[in-house]
């Protein structure tokens, strides 16, 4: 009798914090729900006092509670959703396993990388495209992959000269401040019009500047120079980014990190307030449960900081930060059912037009594709289906699934990019601590900001654990532009606008 009653006791708080959910929908094991358990009780009696609260289970949040356990700290998860991984998202659609959020890692990515051999968790590379459809001043034109890209290489590289010595360590982007600070106010469209391509090649080149600057006029040079720094300063490493997957998705990642670091953990449990008061943090969840610990990591997109309240307020620094906001806006990633065309390729479209950027990259999957257009209505077939044939006009779209970034409220945009001045006049303040919380997420990365292995490497950073800075293994030669007098020539000529 006795154990009935406590088993249901543990059922009823696992239930009342989310908890059953968080056991079920992971497949964790017994003994993460045991633990789990315990977090309910303390939870629901407002007893416990953890030593830091992370908030957010994306990849920076499960990371930083995995190297603070492994410290032995005592250490809650709050997580607003149903299911952890944040910006990741594995799910299927029509049977076929697809990501609605990151998806790709590559070697260059050291702390993603290092995460994957950690787990052992395999890693398949897509196929890639059979053809490649790029826009020409009279409609759409098709090559072969080489041509089209052996172009593409000869467009960009032009694009970021002076990257070797902006940027000449791409983990450290200030140590050439100096060089970076008046750069940092030239957006995508700035070094556009600069450069003054032919029209026929400025519309090859605007798929990739509309894509993360959403739109070109906003996004800053600044972070796509440091991606081509950080790629080895060449369009080979900048292009070849988008490779390699992570076999069992990305929420195997997530879930090993997870079952790693075994910290308490609560879904369901959007954060509403966060005080600080006498030394320690109380946390409010929309739930009406408080939580206290003598520290809390922020891990939640910079861009829903203004959806929650703070006590003291925050800092201008970080109030600029989310109101500006750092996840690209408007960002919708969509999964076709084309049933014409059915063989792999990769088309490219001009800025402006309702997709940006789609393609088959393996045999029989669907076709993935990025919108920015904030006039294209996602929920209407027709629409959709429009702005394929815009760029295939023999297409035929039989069903789609979508998922708005922008719209998602616990994101309320996409992977971060950064606008003209965030990384000189804002990156530093807003990564440190205020008080006794601190702040982690793919903004705040010194490296690969906006992608997986950023956020790894935040989450290690504000847990106090070593990142990695390698230097791409691709010598810095870009042209042979290097130096003093190159520094002079190139810089001069940048900053010219
Ligand atoms: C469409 C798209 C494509 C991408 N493609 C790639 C790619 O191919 N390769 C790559 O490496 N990266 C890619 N990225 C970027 C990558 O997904 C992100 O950089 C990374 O997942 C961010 O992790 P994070 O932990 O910093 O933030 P998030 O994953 O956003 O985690 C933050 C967590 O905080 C939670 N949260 C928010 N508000 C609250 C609250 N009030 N209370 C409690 N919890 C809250 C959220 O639910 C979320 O779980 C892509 C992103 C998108 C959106």
């Amino acid at each position: 009798m006795e154990s009935r009653s406590k088993s249901i006791s543990r059922r009823t708080a696992l239930k009342a914090s989310g908890l059953v959910a968080a056991g079920t929908a992971l497949g964790m094991s017994l003994p993460a729900v045991a633990e789990a358990a315990d977090a309910a009780k303390s939870a629901d009696a407002d007893q416990c006092v953890y030593d830091t609260i992370v908030i957010g289970a994306g990849l920076a949040g499960l990371t930083a509670a995995r190297e603070l356990r492994k410290k032995g700290r005592k250490v809650l998860v709050i997580e607003a959703r149903n299911r952890i991984g944040g910006r990741t998202w594995t799910d299927t659609f029509n049977d076929y396993e697809i990501e609605r959020g990151g998806a790709w890692v590559d070697p260059k990515q050291p702390h993603v990388w290092r995460e994957l051999s950690r787990y052992a968790l395999p890693i398949v590379a897509d196929a890639g495209p059979e053809r490649v459809l790029m826009p020409t001043l009279s409609g759409f034109a098709e090559f072969d992959p080489i041509t089209a890209y052996t172009r593409q290489g000869e467009l960009f590289t032009p694009f970021f000269d002076g990257a070797t010595n902006y940027f000449p360590k791409p983990y450290q982007p200030f140590t050439r401040e100096d060089l970076v600070t008046p750069l940092d106010g030239v957006t995508l469209r700035d070094r556009l019009n600069q450069l003054a391509f032919a029209p026929q090649d400025e519309i090859r080149m605007t798929s990739t500047t509309a894509l993360y600057g959403a739109p070109s006029t906003r996004g800053a040079l600044t972070q796509l120079a440091q991606w081509w720094a950080l790629s080895g300063w060449n369009y080979e490493g900048f292009a070849g980014i988008n490779t390699y997957r992570m076999q069992g998705g990305t929420k195997s990642l997530a879930n090993a990190i997870l079952a790693d670091g075994a910290p308490h953990l609560v879904l369901n449990s959007p954060v509403s307030s966060v005080t600080q008061k006498n030394g320690q943090v109380k946390v409010l969840t929309r739930t009406g449960v408080t939580y206290t610990a003598t520290e809390v990591i922020m891990a939640v997109p910079v861009n829903v900081w203004k959806k929650i309240t703070f006590s003291p307020a925050l800092p201008t620094a970080y109030r600029d930060a989310t109101t500006q906001g750092y996840g690209v806006p408007r960002q919708k990633k969509l999964w076709l059912d084309l049933t014409n065309p059915t063989d792999r390729f990769i088309a490219e479209a001009p800025e402006g037009y309702g997709i940006t950027i789609m393609g088959r990259m393996n045999d029989n999957a669907p076709v993935v594709a990025f919108t920015v257009d904030p006039t294209l209505d996602v929920t209407s077939h027709a629409q959709v289906e429009a702005a394929v044939k815009q760029i295939m006009p023999q297409a035929s779209l039989r069903s789609f699934t979508v998922t708005d970034w922008q719209a998602e409220e616990f994101s309320l945009g996409g992977p971060a990019f950064r606008q003209p001045y965030q990384l000189t006049r804002l990156h530093r303040a807003i990564s440190q601590p205020f008080g006794k919380v601190k702040f982690a997420g793919d903004d705040l990365a010194l490296g690969w900001s906006g992608y997986m292995d950023g956020a790894i490497e935040s989450g290690l950073r504000v847990a106090g654990s070593p990142t990695l800075s390698p230097l791409p293994a691709a010598a810095p030669n870009n042209r042979g532009l290097v130096g003093p007098e190159a520094d002079r020539r190139i810089y001069r000529s940048m900053i010219g606008l």
